[in-house]
């Protein structure tokens, strides 16, 4: 799929690819029109590594931000930023997606952030509410959650991706972009 990302083809993909982390971020972008920084930076990278090209990216963002904010706004504010995590503005750095470690371990979201590991910042009621909300059985929940509270944030993904690829494959993801990449590897 690299490189053949289309903005049409994200809605389906964070359903069936994304990891709960990402998924998280997806929904909170359609639903408010708008990330902070750190959730556009953790977002952006995600889908750059995806394979989403800088035009589509531009045309991603751009039309959902137009959803409540003016272009003019958009076009000084926001698009400097995506051209930037492309490498195509300031010190020209092409900027990697971030692995789950430093998602895990830097930036830890406050009030009114969606970026962040969901297994490691969502509070573990609120996470129970979510798995459940899936559809997920009481069994698989309660091993996530305990997973969570040893802190194996990793393990409890993975077994996430078990239990939503219908796999057995005891997958321990250690970057974002790994765990999309098994998931279309697994769905061929
Ligand atoms: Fe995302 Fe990694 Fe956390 Fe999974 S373990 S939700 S891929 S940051």
């Amino acid at each position: 799929l690299s490189g053949n990302i289309t903005v049409e083809m994200i809605d389906g993909l964070s359903k069936t690819s994304f990891p709960l982390c990402m998924q998280q971020l997806h929904q909170a972008f359609r639903q408010n029109h708008h990330l902070r920084h750190w959730g556009r930076m953790q977002y952006g990278l995600f889908l750059k590594g995806i394979g989403l090209s800088l035009d589509e990216a531009l045309r991603f963002w751009r039309t959902e931000f137009l959803k409540k904010m003016d272009p003019d706004k958009f076009d000084k504010s926001y698009s400097y930023t995506i051209r930037h995590n492309y490498g195509k503005e300031g010190k020209r750095t092409d900027y990697t997606p971030y692995s789950c470690i430093k998602v895990i371990t830097t930036n830890t979201p406050a009030v009114g952030d969606h970026h962040g590991c969901p297994f490691r910042h969502t509070d573990p009621e609120l996470l129970k509410q979510r798995l459940q909300s899936q559809m997920m059985s009481k069994d698989v929940v309660d091993e996530i959650i305990s997973l969570c509270k040893t802190s194996h944030y990793q393990l409890a993904c993975g077994r996430y991706f078990d239990w939503s690829h219908k796999s057995d494959t005891k997958f321990n993801p250690n970057h974002p972009n790994q765990y999309f990449e098994e998931s279309q590897h697994f769905l061929s």
